[in-house]
Parts: structure tokens; C-alpha cells; sequence
């Protein structure tokens, strides 16, 4: 018996960067929000703001194991996604995507909920179309230190589609790239807090090989709406859908943005590539815009004026 008209949804890797702003999000448009996390690379600290309202629900729980709940909605995020969480335990990772993704679209059909996949750019690997389109296969090696996440994010895609075409789960299917903000942990070890903690430390800037690679980076807030707009978009909408932001630079312009913002006596250093590193990644988001009236709003110089007044005011406290 449902007892409330609110909607129950559930966020898995709810405590992580992202998942703490679609709490906050989901929780200011008035749901009931139970939050799943195992705490490998996110922290209770993300939610500690929201921990007294009563709407909202923190567990411990690792989506590798079967979750039984009443839900509405699922967002799937669960999964460490900077490289260095997710080398850290790679058959961790898989699991987290591919046994993650089995449970929550368990409980999808089980339940009848809408559920939402947090996929990403490296299902193109290291691509030879640029910039992606959906339509693209990608580039992929399945056997490098990057396979376990991005193979796994591979299989959890077949599986959402699967689980679509054979017990009829109604699927929202996001490709995410680069993404940044407030709430990136200190030692996420991602570009964009890596850069400005290292030139708020007055550290040298770590640029991986010559700098010349490329990303395209999205303000989180953007993202967040994005989210949103595709779990409400009509049925039959499934995706994948590219989200980003298209504005692409290469990492040694972001580290001298970053620098010019910051000052300080930061110098420019450059360390070993990691091996599979992708040259360039730049989201066509023509989709995007057409079927949920989606473009981010937040350019670079905006979002890395926020997300650095959020660490020096992080690494003060
Ligand atoms: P994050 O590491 O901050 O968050 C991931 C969260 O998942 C963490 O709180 C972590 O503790 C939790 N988690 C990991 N394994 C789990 C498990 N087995 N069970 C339960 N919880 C688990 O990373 P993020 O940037 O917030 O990414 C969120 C999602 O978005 C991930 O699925 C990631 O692959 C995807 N994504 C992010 C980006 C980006 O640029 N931020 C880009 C592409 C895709
Ligand atoms: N599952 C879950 N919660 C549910 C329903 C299912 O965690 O509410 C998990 C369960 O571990 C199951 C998996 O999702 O193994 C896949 O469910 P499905 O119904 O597709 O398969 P089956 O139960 O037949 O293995
Ligand atoms: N990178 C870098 N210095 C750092 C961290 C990352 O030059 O301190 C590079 C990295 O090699 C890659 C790019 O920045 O080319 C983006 O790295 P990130 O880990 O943020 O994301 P991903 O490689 O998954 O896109």
C-alpha cells in the first residue's frame, strides 16, 4: 500500500560526485530518495547535508549483491570513475558494472521502475570518429589497465538493452563524459581536481605526457539536468544518449587556465602517459539537444570558477 504520492527513488552510488548532486536535486523537487553506497570512493561527507530530512535515506550497500527494495525510479551510478579508483580493484570494477547492473535491473523488473544508466565516453575507447555520435562502436582494447571499466560499462549497456528487449524494463541509457565540480574528492586523482588542488598547494601540475590530448568538460550542474530530462523523457525514449559538454580543449590548456585562475608558483611538469589514454573526446550531442531540449549552459572559465572557490574553501576547512 503506498501510503505517500511521493516518488521513491533510488540512487546507487548516491554518496559519490555525482550522486550527491542528483540526491540534492531529487530531493528539492519534493521525492523520497534512498541512497546505495558502499563508500569504496565516495563518502558520507557528500550527504551529510542532507542527512536530516526525512525524505532522504543513506545505506550501506554494494550493488555486486542483490538489493530487495519498493522503488519508482533507479539511477544506476555505482562505480568508481576516475582511473585511479578503478585500477585500483579491477575485478571490483567489472563487478560493480556488470553484477551492479544484473541487480538493479532485477529490481527494475521486478518493481516496474524506470531505471537510468550511468554510461560514459570510454565505451568509445580511444575513438577514431571525432567528435562521437551515438552511432559510433568505438575503439576498445578489452585486455588494458582501463578494460575493467570500460568493458564493463560495455556489457552493462547490452545487458540495459537486453533486459529491454526481452522482460520489456523501460531503459534510460546516458553516455556521461568528462564531468567536474564541487564535491570531486581532493585525491579523486581526475584531471580537473588533480590540476586545481595541485596549484592551490602551490604543487607542481602533473600534465600526463605532452599535454596535446583532449577532453571536453561539463559543469556537474549541467549534467545533473540532463539526468533528470532523460528519466522524464517519453517512453520508448532508451537512449544511449550522449551527455557533455562540447567546448573541447586540450589538457595542457586546462592546466593553464587553471594556473592563470589560481596564480601562485605552480610549474608546469609532464609525467608518463598512462598506458590506452585517449588522444580526443568530444561529445556530438545533436540528440541530446533534439529529443530533451538539452545544451549545457556553464562554460569552463564558469565551472572552474565555482569548482575552485569549492576547494580552496575544502582545503581551508
Ligand atoms: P564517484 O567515484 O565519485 O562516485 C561513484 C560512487 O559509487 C561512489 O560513491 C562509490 O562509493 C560508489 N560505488 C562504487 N562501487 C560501488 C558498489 N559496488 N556498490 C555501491 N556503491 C558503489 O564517481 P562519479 O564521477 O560521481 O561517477 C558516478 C557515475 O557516473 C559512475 O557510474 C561513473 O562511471 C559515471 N560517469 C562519470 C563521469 C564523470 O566525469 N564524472 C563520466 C562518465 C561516467
Ligand atoms: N534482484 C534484486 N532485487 C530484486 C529482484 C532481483 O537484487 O528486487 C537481483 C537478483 O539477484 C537476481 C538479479 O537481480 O539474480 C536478476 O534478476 P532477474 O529477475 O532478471 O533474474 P533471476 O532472478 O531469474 O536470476
Ligand atoms: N591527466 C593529466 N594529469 C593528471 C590527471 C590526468 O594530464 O594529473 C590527463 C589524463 O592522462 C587524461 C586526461 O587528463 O589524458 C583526463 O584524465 P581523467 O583521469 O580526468 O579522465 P579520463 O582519462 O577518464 O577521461
Amino acid at each position: 500500500m503506498r501510503i505517500s504520492n511521493r516518488k521513491r527513488i533510488l540512487i546507487t552510488g548516491g554518496a559519490g560526485f555525482l550522486g550527491s548532486h542528483l540526491c540534492e536535486r531529487l530531493l528539492a523537487e519534493g521525492n523520497d530518495i534512498l541512497c546505495a553506497d558502499n563508500f569504496y570512493s565516495g563518502t558520507k561527507d557528500n550527504v551529510a547535508h542532507l542527512m536530516g530530512n526525512p525524505h532522504f535515506e543513506l545505506m550501506r550497500h554494494d550493488v555486486t549483491f542483490p538489493l530487495y527494495v519498493e522503488v519508482d525510479e533507479i539511477y544506476n551510478l555505482a562505480c568508481p570513475a576516475s582511473p585511479v579508483h578503478y585500477q585500483w580493484d579491477p575485478v571490483q570494477t567489472t563487478k560493480t558494472s556488470v553484477h551492479g547492473a544484473i541487480n538493479m535491473l532485477g529490481l527494475a523488473k521486478r518493481t516496474k521502475a524506470k531505471i537510468f544508466q550511468a554510461s560514459t565516453s570510454e565505451v568509445y575507447g580511444d575513438p577514431e570518429v571525432h567528435p562521437q555520435p551515438e552511432s559510433y562502436w568505438g575503439k576498445v582494447n578489452p585486455i588494458g589497465i582501463r578494460s575493467c571499466y570500460d568493458e564493463g560499462k560495455r556489457c552493462a549497456e547490452t545487458l540495459f538493452f537486453d533486459y529491454h528487449r526481452q522482460h520489456q524494463v523501460e531503459i534510460k541509457v546516458a553516455r556521461i563524459f568528462n564531468t567536474y565540480g564541487p564535491r570531486m574528492h581532493p585525491n579523486d586523482g581526475r584531471v580537473v581536481s588533480n590540476f586545481i588542488v595541485q596549484a592551490l598547494r602551490g604543487e607542481d601540475i602533473t600534465i600526463y605526457g605532452d599535454g596535446s590530448q583532449t577532453r571536453s568538460f561539463c559543469y556537474v550542474d549541467d549534467l545533473i539536468e540532463g539526468f533528470v530530462r532523460l528519466m522524464a523523457s517519453p517512453d520508448g525514449v532508451t537512449g544511449p544518449i550522449n551527455l557533455g559538454n562540447p567546448n573541447e580543449f586540450t589538457i595542457r590548456q586546462l592546466a593553464e587556465a587553471v594556473l592563470a585562475k589560481v596564480g601562485g608558483q605552480s610549474r608546469l611538469v609532464c609525467k608518463p602517459l598512462p598506458s590506452d589514454d585517449p588522444k580526443q573526446r568530444q561529445p556530438n550531442i545533436e540528440q541530446a539537444k533534439a529529443v530533451l531540449g538539452w545544451q549545457p549552459q556553464v562554460q569552463l572559465e564558469e565551472g572552474l570558477d565555482k569548482t575552485i572557490a569549492y576547494f580552496r574553501r575544502f582545503l581551508q576547512s
